[in-house]
């Protein structure tokens, strides 16, 4: 057995072996100069599967909602997101820090923000006043445990952004589980809005790389943005052979994931200390709630990794994820170590 079940998520996902041997054959160019045939493929293979005019890619999810923000906003606005998102929460506040506008958080209904409640909340320019210029989504939603936005939020949101001039730009690092889930196209998705970052190094298993969709124009700019934060990558060819690999094998494998992670949730949701309804688990996280009268989260995440299981903290609770390198005995291991620690 190995020594550690990694549930702390599925970034942790190393490449396979036809994504090596597709690294040590991929023919490169210098990409800065325009010349890496294999990332041109993988930038028109991203653009194609999202009905998107061109892509972009990037050395980093972050780095990709980095420069989505960056190029549809200017300073003195503001960006309205989720409270809970990853944008706001888990990137080190680039909004600040790199496009100098104000983020403006609003809470949601397990993600999905409510289309009226964005209304009243955008502002125009005045003398006192940042100005609304671009909406951030996310599906599927990270800290909300893996929840599918529905359709009919980007609807409802594109109708808000039209009647006010925004932008919206989706964080759909992982479109793909949200698509699988919901059956709904990612085109589906990617048609209401104005650019899309999505990770190819999570699910898809490729050791680095995201990329931006857009149109073409607000792509090319984007890449001097990328070039300014110093993500122009030479012969990054290496790294699109798997992303090559990512969008045209590891899409469909990704409902093993949301399977294993429903059999988890079902297994620990009514131990003592969890609040999780498992039915919420619809992609491949869990985010369960935990108050114990004997057992600290820190406790219980030391407990479970002396039981050979690694997961995570977060706001109050604790994450696991799901993802190719833990397979049904990984799952059965940790519904045994989580049952060992709390039901006794
Ligand atoms: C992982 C993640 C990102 C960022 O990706 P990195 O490659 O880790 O920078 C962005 N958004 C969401 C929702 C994520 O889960």
């Amino acid at each position: 057995m190995k020594t550690f079940s990694d549930f702390r998520s599925d970034t942790v996902t190393r490449p396979t072996e036809e994504m090596r041997r597709a690294m040590a054959e991929a023919e490169v160019g210098d990409d800065v100069l325009g010349d890496d045939p294999t990332v041109q493929k993988l930038e028109v293979l991203a653009a194609s599967i999202m009905g998107k005019e061109a892509a972009l890619f990037v050395p980093s999810g972050t780095m990709g909602n980095s420069i989505g923000v960056k190029i549809w906003t200017r300073e003195l606005q503001e960006v309205i997101v989720e409270e809970k998102c990853h944008i706001y929460n888990m990137e080190s506040t680039h909004m600040t820090f790199i496009s100098r506008v104000t983020p403006r958080p609003l809470p949601s209904k397990r993600g999905a923000l409510d289309p009226e409640l964005v209304r009243s909340n955008v502002r125009l320019a005045s003398v006192q006043t940042p100005q609304t210029s671009l909406i951030c989504l996310e599906n599927t939603h990270n800290n909300w445990g893996g929840s599918v936005i529905p359709l009919e939020t980007f609807k409802e949101m594109r109708k808000v952004a039209d009647e006010y001039g925004l932008k919206i730009h989706l964080d759909g690092a992982r479109i793909f589980n949200a698509s699988l889930a919901s059956g709904v196209p990612v085109k589906e998705y990617a048609r209401y809005c104005d650019s899309v970052m999505f990770c190819l190094s999570k699910g898809l298993s490729s050791p680095v790389g995201s990329m931006l969709v857009s149109d073409r124009a607000s792509i090319d700019y984007a890449r001097r943005v990328r070039k300014a934060l110093g993500g122009g990558m030479r012969q990054a060819g290496v790294l699109a052979a798997c992303g090559l690999i990512s969008l045209t094998k590891m899409i469909d494998r990704l409902k093993e994931d949301h399977l294993r992670a429903r059999r988890l949730a079902e297994a620990i949701y009514d131990l003592p200390g969890i609040t999780l309804n498992p039915v919420e688990v619809e992609t491949n996280i869990i985010v369960f709630y935990f108050n114990h009268p004997k057992i600290t989260i820190p406790e219980l995440l030391n407990k479970l990794k002396e039981k050979g299981i690694l997961a995570l903290g977060v706001f109050g609770g604790v994450r696991l994820v799901t993802h190719k390198d833990v397979d049904d005995e990984d799952v059965e291991r940790a519904i045994k170590a989580f049952r060992e620690i709390l039901a006794s």
